[in-house]
C-alpha cells in the first residue's frame, strides 16, 4: 500500500466531475451462497411490527489524492442527504441511521477502483489499517468506479462503498446498505438449479418463492433484463415463462425496487413488506455481531 494517512475533513467547493459507471454492484459470491442459511437457525418473527426501533450509527470514509485533491462531491451537504435518503426509507422498518462523524483518506491507490479485486483490496487495507469503525456501519466513498456502481463487502456486515457520484444519484447507498442487511437481488440468482417459479399460489406444487431468488415471496420471480423495459414508463412487456412453464408477471413496483438490478432508468424508492421483515431477521440474526456493535441505542 502507498503512503496512507487521514485528516479531519476540509471541503472544498470547486466544479464537480462525476464518472460514467454501470448499476451494477458487487458483493462477494460466496456469501451470497451462505447467507440464506442463517435464516434457518432459529425461529424468527414474521412481521416488520414484532420488532423494537433501532438505530445504527453510520460513518462515511472518503479518498482523495495523495496531493489532499479530489473527490469533492464528498463533502458534508452531500453525505447528510445520503444519510436522509437511508433514514426515508430504512425508517419505514423502524431502522434509524445516525451520522457518527466523516474522514478523509489520502490514497492514491483507493482513489479510484478500477474493478471488484480492488474494492477487496480496498477493504482488507481499510481493516488492517484501523480504518474500520466497529461501533458503526462504515461507508467508503472513492471518486470514480469502473465496472460497478456499488459494494457491499459482505452479507451481515457493516461495511460498503459507493463511488462519490452516488452521494449525488440516490439508490445506490440503500441498496449496499440492502446486501449488508442479507437482502439479494430480486433478479439475479436464476439459474437451472435456483429457478423460481413466477406462481406465487402456495399450494402449488411448482411453488418455491420462500427457497429460491431472492428468498422473498412478495418479489415477483424476475430475471436479468435484455431489452424488454420500456424506459418511459417503467414497465416491462415481457413474454418469457419460467423454468415450470408459468409465465413472469413482472409489476412495474419491482423495476422501483431497491434491489432491482439492470433497470437504472427507473427511479429506485420502495423495499417490499417481506424485504422489511427479512432485514429485520437479519439484525436479529447479527451472526457475526457486528449489527449490535453498531447499535446507538
Ligand atoms: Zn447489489
Amino acid at each position: 500500500m502507498k503512503f496512507f494517512c487521514t485528516l479531519l475533513m476540509v471541503f472544498c467547493c470547486s466544479a464537480l466531475v462525476f464518472s460514467q459507471d454501470t448499476e451494477e454492484c458487487f458483493i462477494p459470491k460466496i456469501e451470497t451462497d451462505t447467507a440464506p442459511l442463517h435464516y434457518s437457525e432459529k425461529k424468527l418473527p414474521q412481521r416488520v411490527s414484532d420488532f423494537e426501533p433501532v438505530t445504527f450509527n453510520i460513518y462515511f470514509w472518503g479518498f482523495r489524492l495523495e496531493d489532499n485533491t479530489g473527490n469533492v462531491a464528498f463533502n458534508q451537504e452531500n453525505i447528510d442527504n445520503a444519510v436522509r435518503w437511508l433514514n426515508e426509507i430504512y425508517n419505514q422498518c423502524n431502522v434509524s441511521f445516525n451520522l457518527l462523524g466523516t474522514e478523509i483518506i489520502l490514497s492514491d491507490e483507493h482513489y479510484i477502483l478500477e474493478n471488484q479485486i480492488e474494492f477487496l483490496s480496498m477493504i482488507r487495507d481499510m481493516r488492517s489499517n484501523g480504518y474500520v469503525r466497529e461501533d458503526a456501519f462504515n461507508i467508503y466513498v472513492s471518486n470514480q468506479y469502473f465496472g460497478f456502481g456499488g459494494a457491499a463487502a459482505a452479507y451481515f456486515d457493516t461495511l460498503a462503498g459507493i463511488p462519490a457520484v452516488k452521494l449525488i444519484d440516490s439508490g445506490t447507498i440503500q441498496h449496499e446498505v440492502g446486501h449488508c442487511f442479507s437482502l439479494l437481488h430480486t433478479n439475479q440468482i436464476i439459474d437451472a438449479t435456483n429457478c423460481e417459479s413466477a406462481t406465487r399460489d402456495p399450494n402449488n406444487k411448482y411453488y418455491n418463492a420462500d427457497i429460491t431468488g431472492d428468498l422473498v415471496t412478495d418479489t415477483d420471480a424476475c430475471y436479468i433484463f435484455t431489452s424488454e423495459i420500456d424506459t418511459d414508463s417503467c414497465t416491462l412487456s415481457s413474454n418469457r415463462n419460467d423454468c415450470f412453464g408459468y409465465p413472469y408477471t413482472i409489476p412495474s413496483s419491482l423495476l422501483h425496487n431497491y434491489m432491482t438490478i439492470g433497470a437504472p432508468s427507473c427511479t429506485k424508492d420502495q423495499f417490499t413488506n417481506g424485504q422489511f421483515v427479512r432485514i429485520r431477521q437479519a439484525i436479529e440474526l447479527d451472526p457475526e455481531g457486528k449489527f449490535s456493535k453498531a447499535r446507538v441505542d
